[in-house]
């Protein structure tokens, strides 16, 4: 059967039982329909203390798939099975990566949340909010330009860009303003992936509404002819969009197939943007469950290092343990096997593709946290090649659980979550990979050399005279996110497994000081993806009663 033939079979809960399940009455949620809701920011729950954070990642993705959501969403329903009062917290998915390669973010098997349709598709609108406030504030800017432009905007520094969440290449570069006098002033424009915006970014580290107005407030839109910063304030239209995003702002409330409450909320991608869900959805799950049990996207590398340094200091929570997600599959293929070979046993190129595990191990181990792999099973994997990667993970000291979420569920998973608990109990003394008044080229080279195991960081012509400009505006404390590919440590795709003596190559920088940290843009990786040859869109279909097929 395939994931959305399996959620379609599964009879869901009421959204006021999942809510109950929290502690939530009917009061506290705002239901979208029968089984989604949003939950509403209320000032009671601050009292709460916070229960245990999980922080599910992996290793760096391959073709041949990694699991990272079905482990979350197996997780958190094993540990439902075991007892425990527990939370899944996750990102809303993309239509970027729907439509395109990837497919949805909803888990596998029977590991998923529902209504995997709805969360994949357009969910309670959160996405679209944030794309019309995005844009909303590009056409404030614009007619500000036309209008007189009182604030002195050159046009040709325009730090704003116009978004869409949709994979569109063809939109990467363009020039607005065309036509006659009257249809504004012509520019270079650019669109990026709404998931790479700086309000999605905002939404997701603000921590309530006040906080969305000051982050937004301070978003530098672009630079005056003298080169001076221009933020939202001084443009007077801070109010107009944060009431765009009122209702994107809070979380919202689904179920995995085995009635497990699911905060999904907030999806920056982890190779442009920051890669974490919400603050306000991992903290109202942290309030209300005694485990909550989140994920971070693509690899320890990326969504993991920025959970630890963009997002723990701002949710005040560090993760308890962290969970690797690793597989058969993908390790064999950090070894150099291709797509195509994978059916067929291979120790020596799972024990080389070890090496890229291992270097995740490492990295967060760093951060003082509790580690534990989780073997995410395959049915092509054989006994000798599980049982091989468990010894590998053993001989680094590192406790590895098979997991087999996608075929059983949480019944899949009860000796990760019983290592889980195990390692939550421990004391863990979080070390921070940075201070936070180290300069951005120290904060880049931490991450580089010890995260990534790079040996050097090669700045741009362009990114050092950003420097040199970001050191006089004031702007050299504030936290790096780093853009960079998710296949490789590296910045170059192709070299997967775990390379060394390689430099890291910053060509640009990117201030964000709504969202409070500078992007450092590695590589060639782009802020606006495009879509593959066969695109998942290509397979899926509405028959006439309304059922969808093809979405995985
Ligand atoms: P990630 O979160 O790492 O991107 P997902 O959990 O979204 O990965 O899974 C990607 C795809 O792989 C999904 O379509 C899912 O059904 C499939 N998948 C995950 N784990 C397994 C497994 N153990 N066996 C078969 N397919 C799986």
């Amino acid at each position: 059967m395939t994931d959305i033939e399996i959620a379609q079979q599964t009879k869901m809960e009421k959204i006021t039982q999942i809510a109950a399940k929290l502690g939530l009455t009917s009061d506290q949620i705002e239901q979208y329909g029968d089984y989604k809701a949003k939950i509403k920011l209320t000032p009671e729950q601050a009292e709460k203390s916070f229960g245990k954070l999980v922080l599910v990642t992996s290793i760096n993705p391959t073709p041949a798939g990694e699991g990272k959501s079905t482990v979350t969403v197996g997780l958190g329903d094993a540990l439902t099975q075991l007892h425990q009062k527990a939370a899944i917290a996750l990102r809303e998915p993309s239509l970027g990566p729907v439509m395109g390669m990837k497919g949805g973010a909803t888990g596998g098997g029977y590991s998923q949340v529902v209504p995997m349709e709805d969360i994949n598709l357009h969910f309670t609108g959160d996405m679209h909010a944030l794309t019309t406030a995005n844009n909303t504030l590009a056409a404030l800017i614009d007619n500000h330009i036309y209008q007189g432009n009182s604030l002195n905007l050159d046009p040709r520094r325009i730090l704003w860009k116009r978004v869409l969440d949709i994979n569109d290449r063809a939109l990467r570069h363009i020039v607005i303003g065309l036509g006659s006098p009257t249809s504004g002033v012509p520019r270079e424009d650019g669109f990026d992936i709404t998931v790479a915006s700086e309000l999605m970014a905002i939404l997701c580290l603000a921590e309530d509404l006040a906080d969305l107005k000051r982050r937004i407030g301070r978003i530098v839109i672009g630079y005056t002819y003298d080169k001076k910063p221009v933020t939202v304030d001084q443009l007077h239209v801070t109010g107009a969009i944060s009431l765009l995003l009122k209702d994107a702002i809070k979380p919202n409330l689904v179920q995995t197939l085995a009635h497990t409450p699911a905060i999904i909320h907030g999806g920056p991608f982890a190779n442009i943007a920051h890669g974490c869900n919400s603050v306000l959805a991992t903290r109202t799950a942290l309030k209300l469950a005694d485990y909550t049990v989140t994920e971070a996207g693509f690899g320890a590398d990326l969504g993991a290092e920025k959970f630890m340094d963009i997002k723990a200091p701002v949710l005040g929570k560090t993760p308890d343990a962290v969970v690797i997600v690793a597989t058969v599959r993908a390790l064999k293929m950090h070894g150099g096997v291709a797509k195509d070979q994978l059916q067929l046993e291979n120790i020596p190129a799972l024990t080389a593709g070890f090496a890229n595990l291992q270097r995740h191990i490492a990295s967060m181990k760093r951060y003082g946290v509790p580690v534990v792999v989780a073997i995410n099973q395959f049915t092509a994997d054989t006994a000798a090649e599980l049982a091989k990667l468990q010894e590998l993970c053993q001989q680094n000291n590192t406790p590895a659980e098979v997991a087999n979420v996608w075929a059983h569920g949480g019944s899949g998973a009860l000796n990760l979550a019983k290592e889980v608990l195990r390692l939550t109990k421990q004391d863990s003394q979080f070390v921070p990979l940075y201070q936070a008044d180290m300069d951005l080229t120290a904060k880049i080279n931490q991450v580089v050399t010890q995260i990534y195991g790079g040996q050097k960081v090669e700045f741009s012509a362009k990114a050092k005279r950003q420097l040199r400009q970001f050191k006089r505006r004031g702007w050299d404390k504030l936290p790096v996110c780093m853009a960079k590919t998710q296949y490789s440590l590296s910045d170059s795709p192709k070299l997967i497994g775990a390379p060394t003596d390689f430099a890291i190559h910053v060509r640009e920088l990117v201030p964000k000081l709504g969202a409070g940290f500078i992007v450092a843009l590695t590589g060639n990786v782009l802020t606006m993806p495009g879509l593959p040859k066969v695109p998942a869109a290509s397979k899926m279909d509405l028959a006439d009663d309304g059922t969808i097929s093809g979405l995985y």
